[in-house]
């Protein structure tokens, strides 16, 4: 298989250098930056299979460049964090990020984070063999194949998570998930991840979603169990 390669941009130079030394040790490929200007010309004009974002860099910071990579690329971002306020802003902003780690981390986890995110997207890029199709739920049409999904006819901007969110719970209409096993089936890895990650998702799911995100109809909400989806 041929080998994955991953952008770490981060400005400390030590953890640059372990973070490379060990992910080249696992059969990665990768490419550094150490400030934000460096960081974000390397990862538009590179094809890379991952991005790691340091948050706090000199020159543009982390969060402005997800933002601006977002516009224009799809490529998985794990964010690293050094403090609780830049998570809450990470899982609160529509930066899309499709996943963050806290400073300090092991480098087993980060590898295994990094795994299950490129993973996510080879299985997304290559599926499926059995065409699922277009099914219509209400006013609400999901592509399951192409990732499209439409209210009343109009297509709704979902980032790659939100979609498989949907179309997970879609998919299993009425069987109600915890977000324990959400986060395992949809974002992939069973130890490390964050449940209010779900939360977030669903919140914004909400939003682009309902009519009435405090009162959805579509994504439901039972009470200390976890989410399901209904037909309206
Ligand atoms: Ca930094």
């Amino acid at each position: 298989m041929k080998s994955k390669k991953i952008l770490i941009i981060e400005d400390e130079k030590s953890i640059s250098d372990i973070v490379k030394f060990n992910l080249t040790k696992e059969n990665f490929k990768t490419d550094t930056a150490y400030d934000g200007h460096e960081g974000l010309e390397k990862a538009l004009a590179g094809d890379f299979d991952l991005i790691l974002l340091d948050v706090m860099l000199p020159g543009i910071d982390g969060f402005e460049i997800c933002k601006k990579l977002r516009e224009r690329s799809a490529v998985p971002i794990i964010m690293l964090t050094a403090k609780e306020e830049e998570v809450d802003k990470v899982l609160g902003l529509e930066l899309g990020a499709d996943d963050y780690i806290t400073k300090p981390f092991g480098l087993r986890e980060l590898i295994a984070r990094i795994k299950a995110n490129i993973r996510r997207t080879a299985m997304s890029d290559d599926s499926p063999t059995v065409s699922a199709g277009a099914r219509d739920f209400a006013n609400l049409t999901i592509d399951m194949d192409r990732y499209e999904v439409r209210k009343d006819g109009q297509p709704l901007e979902l980032t790659l998570r939100e979609f498989e969110l949907l179309r997970y719970l879609a998919e299993r209409e009425d069987k109600v998930f915890s977000r324990e096993e959400l986060l395992e089936d949809v974002w992939g890895y069973e130890y490390y991840g964050d449940i209010r990650t779900v939360d977030v998702t669903v919140r914004r799911l909400r939003e682009k979603l309902e009519d009435d995100s405090s009162n959805p109809k579509y994504i439901m909400t039972k009470r200390g169990v976890g989410y399901y989806f209904r037909r309206p």
